[in-house]
């Protein structure tokens, strides 16, 4: 599945500076993931254009970075946050109505969940031209939900297109 097929209206979101400036903070939020195969980013921005929380994935605060954890999938997926999660819920105001950004993935039907039920109504997200095979189900699921909340989803772009790292 393409990732261009999630966006729930075709639309990709103009490229404009506050655009790039949101996914320029997202990606160096993808930089600080521990995770050795999928470091993500994300960056809940007001309708001012300021930043309400950023976040990426990785264990929760105080739980120990073990690499031999983070390398055996499933021991780490049990315990990891994701970083739309991360976002969330390190806010500390209430995000209706606020856009999220986030890469290299789009989110997952369980974050999407999440930013609906937060308030938020806008996500813009870059992935891979190509998503994973296992993803395509979990994707279709979350543009669905997406969707029927009346949540807008914008997809901006790849990785490499707004200059992020795939990996390391
Ligand atoms: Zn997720």
């Amino acid at each position: 599945m393409r990732s261009r097929e999630l966006s729930s209206d075709g639309r990709i979101w103009s490229n404009d500076k506050w655009t790039r400036y949101a996914f320029d903070i997202a990606g160096a939020c993808a930089k600080m993931s521990k995770d050795p195969s999928t470091k993500c980013g994300a960056v809940i921005v007001r309708s001012n254009r300021t930043i309400a929380a950023t976040g990426w994935n990785g264990f929760p605060r105080g739980v120990r970075d073990d690499m031999s954890l983070l390398e055996n999938r499933p021991e780490k997926y049990p315990r990891i946050i994701h970083a739309e999660m991360n976002a969330i819920l390190s806010a500390r105001e209430p995000l209706d109505n606020y856009t999220l950004f986030v890469g290299p993935m789009p989110p997952c039907a369980r974050c999407a969940g999440a930013i609906i039920q937060a308030g938020i109504k806008g996500v813009g997200f870059v992935a891979p031209d190509r998503l994973p095979e296992h993803w395509e189900h979990e994707m279709r699921i979350t543009a669905d939900m997406f969707h029927q909340a009346g949540v807008a989803l914008g997809y901006y772009g790849t990785p490499e297109s707004v200059g992020w790292p795939i990996n390391g």
